[in-house]
């Protein structure tokens, strides 16, 4: 794992300890001649896509060709390495099975949608290995989705995701002090995009994902809900960005709140099969008429967390604004509508979990389309989803018989 290098100055660098900043897992060299630090992220989680190296005496970062690479949101958290913030951050060790020989996992990110992503990979890992025993580094929130029974440790990190903008050194000196327990440790690759095969997010949740052969009495049309102002059901970009930086995008929360009870009225209409329509997700803002369920919470909890995925299993469609948001209710729900705001096109379908193993039923389940759609188009593709549903199975989903 280690990096054996020279230094401009003609000394070797020589390893010095392993730093746990959170999303970056790193290896400090000093030069054994002039003292220069050198910090090498390792290449794991998004340093498999993007390996940098950090020089904390200047300050620069640079990629492996020695180019200087310039701040962007992954760049920049190792330049939190340079000032790290002392204070006591607790560390919870679970052990449920005791080897002498680990594979670790970190999740740790200051995004949840990354967290849970990471924390995904356990799957493929699961699956594959069966000689190391597998710790999983992770925080409060996503505590609850561990399947302990397959793990042989979970370390719980007491800090929230904003908290990972920053470096704290006593993290890494209790992290480094586990590690001595241990004959081998190896370190997960902890893919961005977990696993090449479809999630059992059951294994995860402990909750069965909607059933097309054994649908509810009453499935659900479901909007995922959120008030944060970059996930707002806003047509207009520049409206959504300029009340942003005014501080003002909580005053665009009405808005969104007309147009899902505007969305619901017009598939009530369209539809003549009897739906349950629901809001879920995180928020309280309004009143919804009596025929939309409101099951929104205020803040995320194991039980709210679990409440909502019992409700996207119970969905035959879940809509949403792109993003994080959208993990857990696609991998639970019989189909999505994810709206992309302008400007996100490179993250497509990172927030969806599809769960069918044919490429046509997947692309008719789960649509990607413009969040600046029309309303009515909206309504148009969500109704010829529920009711369409079967007719083009029947079309495009048969048999091999001559
Ligand atoms: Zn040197």
């Amino acid at each position: 794992m280690f990096t054996n290098c020279s230094c401009s100055c003609g000394g070797d660098f020589s390893f010095s300890e392993l730093i746990w900043q959170g999303l970056h897992t790193c290896e400090k060299l000093i030069c054994t001649n002039c003292g220069k630090v050198r910090i090498n992220s390792l290449e794991v989680n998004q340093s498999g896509i993007e390996p940098y190296i950090f020089y904390p005496n200047s300050e620069l970062i640079c990629d492996h060709e020695g180019n200087v690479v310039p701040d962007n949101w992954f760049s920049k958290k190792l330049k939190c390495l340079a000032n790290p913030v002392i204070r006591d951050v607790d560390l919870e060790i679970k052990i449920i099975n005791k080897f002498d020989r680990v594979l670790i996992l970190n999740t740790l990110d200051y995004i949840y949608g990354h967290s849970f992503l990471y924390l995904l990979n356990l799957q493929r890992i699961i699956k594959s290995e069966k000689e190391l025993g597998i710790i999983v580094i992770i925080q409060p929130m996503l505590r609850w989705l561990i399947p302990e029974k397959n793990v042989a440790e979970i370390w719980t990190v007491d800090l929230g995701f904003r908290d990972f903008n920053n470096f704290y050194p006593d993290l890494s000196v209790k992290i480094n002090s586990e590690l001595t327990r241990f004959k081998k440790v190896m370190l997960s690759k902890a893919y961005v995009i977990p696993t090449n095969e479809n999630i059992n997010i059951q294994a995860f949740t402990g909750i069965k994902p909607y059933n097309f052969l054994n649908e509810p009495s009453f499935p659900s049309i479901t909007f995922i809900w959120r008030e944060d102002p970059d996930r707002l059901w806003i047509r207009n970009i520049y409206l959504l960005k300029g009340f942003k930086k005014a501080g003002l995008g909580k005053l665009l929360i009405p808005f969104q709140y007309l147009r899902v009870i505007y969305l619901f009225r017009l598939l009530r209409r369209t539809i003549v099969t009897k739906f349950t329509y629901s809001v879920a997700g995180l928020g309280d803002f309004g009143k919804f008429p009596s025929y939309i369920r409101d099951l929104r919470v205020k803040r995320f909890t194991e039980d709210a967390e679990k409440m909502l995925c019992e409700i996207y299993s119970e969905s035959t469609l879940v809509i949403g604004i792109h993003g994080s948001g959208m993990l857990l209710p696609s991998a639970h729900a019989g189909m999505t509508v994810s709206l992309m705001p302008s400007k996100r096109w490179g993250n497509f379908a990172e927030d969806i979990l599809f769960t069918e193993k044919d490429v046509r039923l997947a692309s008719f389940q789960r649509r990607i389309v413009p969040l600046n759609l029309s309303i009515f188009e909206i309504r148009d593709i969500i109704a010829d989803m529920v009711t369409g549903r079967k007719q083009f199975i029947q079309k495009f989903i048969h048999t091999e018989d001559l």
